[in-house]
């Protein structure tokens, strides 16, 4: 794979069992720049899907043994085999994703601290031993508990980071001793085939990965619905999870849902910084990230000066080719989803908003765009936008600020600029989201950290070792000893 990336195809169409499938029907993956096809993958059905979960679910319950420090093991060596190959994973996700190639490597290089964090969970795989003798029914008893794998883990990703956020998922249920099943995104399986490929060579045991393209309502779904599955990780849209958790039922799901990137702008804060931060979090892989900044609430005293900057900034912004390691902002994942974004900011524009720059599409192409005057209740400010779109607001009290964010249906992460220690934890403590950074946009992430929302943004967390959490569970082992004769 690393000396002729362009022409590399993963090794099947599809790989569950323990060895690679060929599907007769098969799923075409479309470069969304120009339309090229960038390869095939197997369209699995929901009966390979049922094969899939029983042959995990029967090595993890009854296949040999993977003791802890061989999943260690497996997970180094797959982190260092990224490394090697990571020129040829970032050209396959640069093509069929949306990420320009200097995104997609920087994303590969997120992806290697993933796999390499995951490994060393390991040691966090530990329990300790009960206080039996801390009530008399406990007399006579000693015992101890251990973090055991929940089984089967289905694991369903979204397209924007399809590296990423499939090693968020498959690294840390191998490390916890599960096996794992993973849907990836339609637009975006190769790299997930890829990775699947990665892990094999690395190690990892044949029966206990599987990795099955094909349709949301078909796959997923038949995923999510199965008895042996254990655990439903999944990222993607609010609606997609609402339809995964009436599918679910009662299974145990982690949800990384949508956001609406909320940044504030206090008086003292400095304004250049704030203007490149928010560029830089509202145009990153076209505004297709859940984190993306999306609403700029600002002091109206530094209105104007913020305006001027970020308007400059991002007429600075190179659209062009995913191939070029000068372009900064790429197509987005179809037409469908351009000529959507379009839309809602023609909704806004028609409501009294006025286009400062972009507001141009061709084709998947949608021109960073920055907004101001945009009336109460347009989509652009209400949902997630997923599109390069950003939408600046004076304002005269935090106070309001702070009711408008809070009365917001999404509350993944925020961003509040200032100098002032006080206001910056005032705001911080009185916002309803997953994380606040202050002096920086939500826009932020490291692999280690509790990461998810509150609200419309998710269920439980992710982040490496708290997915380690989510994928294990404690189970006891207690010893009744006969009492000693008296
Ligand atoms: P999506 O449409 O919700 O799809 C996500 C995944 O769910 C895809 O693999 C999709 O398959 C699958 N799916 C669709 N219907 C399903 C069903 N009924 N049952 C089970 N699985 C089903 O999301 P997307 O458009 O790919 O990604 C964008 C969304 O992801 C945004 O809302 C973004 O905010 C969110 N996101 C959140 C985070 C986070 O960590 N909070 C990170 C990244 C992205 P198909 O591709 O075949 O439809």
């Amino acid at each position: 794979m690393s000396s002729q990336p362009s022409t590399w195809t993963p090794a099947g169409g599809a790989f569950w069992a323990g060895r690679w499938h060929h599907p007769d029907t098969t799923l075409e993956v479309l470069d969304p720049e120009d339309g090229q096809l960038v390869g095939r993958v197997g369209d699995c059905t929901a009966a390979d899907v049922d094969e899939a979960v029983r042959a995990v679910a029967q090595a993890v319950l009854a296949g040999p043994a993977w003791p802890i420090w061989q999943r260690r093991e497996a997970l180094h060596r797959a982190a260092s085999l990224l490394v090697e190959r990571e020129a040829a994973f970032a050209e396959l996700l640069s093509r069929e994703g949306c990420k320009p190639i200097r995104d997609a490597l920087r994303e590969v290089q997120r992806a290697v601290e993933t796999v390499r964090l995951s490994a060393e969970q390991a040691d966090r795989l530990e329990g300790q031993t009960l206080p039996f003798g801390d009530t008399p029914r406990g007399e006579n008893r000693l015992g101890w508990y251990t973090r055991e794998p929940v089984g089967v883990v289905a694991a369903i990703t979204p397209f924007n980071d399809p590296l990423n956020l499939v090693a968020h998922k498959v690294a840390p249920a191998l490390i916890g001793g599960n096996g794992v099943v993973l849907k990836p995104a339609e637009q975006t399986p190769l790299v997930a085939l890829a990775f699947t490929e990665l892990l094999l060579d690395a190690g990892v045991p044949a029966d206990r990965v599987a990795v099955l393209p094909g349709r949301g309502a078909t796959v997923g779904a038949a995923l999510v619905g199965h008895p042996r599955v254990d655990l439903v990780s999944f990222t993607g849209g609010y609606t997609t999870g609402n339809a995964i958790a009436a599918t679910a039922g009662a299974k145990k799901t982690v949800m990384e849902l949508g956001g609406n990137g909320t940044v504030v702008v206090l008086p003292d804060a400095d304004v250049r910084r704030a203007a490149q931060a928010v560029v830089d979090g509202a145009f990153g892989n076209a505004g297709q990230n859940c984190l993306s900044v999306q609403r700029v609430f600002v002091a109206r005293e530094l209105v104007d000066e913020l305006v001027e900057r970020v308007v400059r900034l991002t007429t600075e912004l190179v659209v062009g080719s995913k191939a070029d390691d000068r372009t900064d902002v790429g197509p987005l994942i179809d037409e469908t989803s351009a000529a959507r974004v379009e839309s809602w900011v023609d909704e806004a524009v028609e409501g009294g908003a006025a286009v400062l720059t972009g507001a141009k599409r061709e084709g998947t192409y949608y021109w960073p765009t920055v907004l101001v005057s945009v009336p109460a209740g347009a989509r652009v400010l209400t949902e997630e936008v997923f599109g390069p779109v950003v939408s600046i607001e004076p304002f005269d009290s935090v106070d309001a600020v702070v009711t408008e964010v809070n009365g917001l249906e999404y509350g993944l992460q925020a961003g509040v600029f200032t100098r002032d220690l006080d206001a910056a934890l005032d705001v911080a403590q009185r916002l309803r989201v997953g994380a606040v950074m202050i002096n920086d946009t939500g826009d932020f992430r490291i692999d280690a950290m509790p990461f998810g929302g509150s609200k419309r943004s998710g269920v439980g967390r992710e982040g490496v070792p708290f997915a380690v959490d989510a994928m294990t569970e404690p189970k006891i082992i207690a010893i009744h000893r006969s009492p000693r004769p008296a």
